[in-house]
């Protein structure tokens, strides 16, 4: 049996950005992901992040790429009623967004561990979690055909919604909150350049669009669409089509089209497990929670939660004193709420629920109040960029 500082369970974003926030503080760590370095860097996921996320990023020491070739953004586009209304999220708040893709971020992260030569053990299998209620708990896995054991001080489950850390505390012992909104997001992922300079979140009879990018000549375009639909009833017309449809015109008219380079379907749902501390296992990211990614808030959530447990960890080693980490859940839990509200609040005003034409003039009633009012809009802005516990530096 081995003997490490810290044990975390999933080589994704979060367990990655913790790993080498620790290490570079001295603390060891070994990192367990059941896939391969290249399946993990191909999914294609988030790609906007708050101000918070880029000055954890550079602080960890992989943010070099994202400043050189990271968009940074100042506002984007409200689109509804037949006319867009630019939100100036910089001069609103102080705060920009960047657009980085998390592709990218995985990339920055693994290149950073591998010449490090710190130890990510990819495709871990059978992980499991062993005596979470010791001081010293163990977690078990099988790499190829030899079982591995490893004793540490503490768990960090980054292992995601469908993770085994969530799934080892005792139901007793926690609560689950969700819900399932009723339809889902089909995107697709093309190299042309995007149809505007900032993102253009569309509120249209049709349904809602979204129009993202992951660089100036990549753009990630989504529409809503029912929660049982298929991949295959979306051919690559289909869904420019679609999408040129719900566009105000002058964007429809600049729209240009290409063929797919990625294509999925995702539900969107909300979910939170509370708390995320369980004896030595802390859950982190999208293993204790799900933001349905209207305000682009998971990966971002996911970050923070990485920021805390980093600062009770190295509290805890540097000085001995684990208040730090009896306060992480409440800490974390507290921006994850502030974060679950704006994302179901933003998905409720721009995603076509029912035929009923009350709901959706109310929806109208309220773009027009961020629109036309100045603490609408901030109050709008504020959640997009973030809502932090902790003062951050402008940019
Ligand atoms: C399809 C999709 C689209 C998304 N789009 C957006 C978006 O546009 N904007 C946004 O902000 N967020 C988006 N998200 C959410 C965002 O990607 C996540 O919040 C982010 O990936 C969370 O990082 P994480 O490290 O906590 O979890 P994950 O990225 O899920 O990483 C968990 C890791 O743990 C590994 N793992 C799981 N189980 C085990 C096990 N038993 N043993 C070992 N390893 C294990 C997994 O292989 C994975 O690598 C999207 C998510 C999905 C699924």
């Amino acid at each position: 049996m081995s003997k490490i500082q810290v044990a975390i369970i999933g080589g994704g974003p979060s367990g990655l950005l913790l790993s080498q926030l620790l290490r570079l503080q001295g603390v060891e760590t070994i990192v367990l992901e059941r896939h391969t370095r290249e399946h993990v860097e191909g999914r294609i996921r988030a790609g906007l992040l708050e101000w918070s996320t880029v000055d954890l990023l550079n602080e960890a020491g992989v943010g070099a790429r994202m400043m050189r070739e990271g968009l940074a953004h100042d506002g984007l586009e409200l689109a509804f009623d037949g006319r867009t209304h630019r939100v100036d999220l910089r001069s609103l708040t102080g705060h920009s967004m960047m657009v980085y893709g998390q592709t990218e971020i995985q990339k920055d992260l693994a290149d950073a561990h591998a010449a490090s030569g710190d130890h990510v053990v990819w495709e871990a299998e059978n992980v499991a979690i062993h005596d979470i209620h010791s001081r010293r708990p163990r977690v078990t896995y099988t790499r190829g055909t030899i079982n591995h054991e490893v004793e540490c001080d503490f768990i960090a489950g980054c292992d995601g919604f469908h993770g085994v850390s969530r799934e080892s505390i005792p139901k007793e012992f926690i609560t689950l909150h969700e819900r399932i909104h009723p339809f889902g997001w089909i995107g697709i992922l093309a190299n042309v350049p995007p149809v505007a300079g900032e993102l253009i979140y569309v509120n249209h009879e049709r349904g809602f669009a979204l129009c993202s990018m992951r660089s100036r000549s990549r753009s990630r375009y989504y529409l809503q669409c029912p929660l049982d639909d298929d991949i295959s009833n979306w051919p690559d017309d289909r869904f420019w089509d679609e999408l040129r449809a719900r566009l105000p015109c002058e964007h429809a008219n600049g729209l240009i089209t290409g063929s797919s380079i990625e294509k999925s379907i995702a539900p969107l749902r909300s979910f939170v497990a509370e708390p995320m501390r369980f004896g030595q296992l802390f859950l982190v990211g999208d293993a204790a929670h799900i933001v349905p990614p209207t305000g682009a808030k998971g990966l971002n959530l996911a970050a923070a939660d990485v920021r805390v447990l980093s600062e009770g960890i190295l509290e805890y080693y540097h000085r001995g004193s684990e208040t730090l980490l009896d306060e992480y859940s409440n800490r974390a839990l507290a921006r994850v709420w502030r974060a679950t509200r704006f994302s179901w609040w933003f998905t409720t005003l721009t995603h076509k629920f029912s035929e009923e034409t009350f709901a959706h003039r109310l929806q109208l009633a309220e773009l027009d109040y961020i629109a036309e009012s100045a603490a609408g809009a901030k109050a709008f802005a504020e959640n997009y960029v973030g809502l932090d516990e902790t003062p951050r530096q402008a940019r």
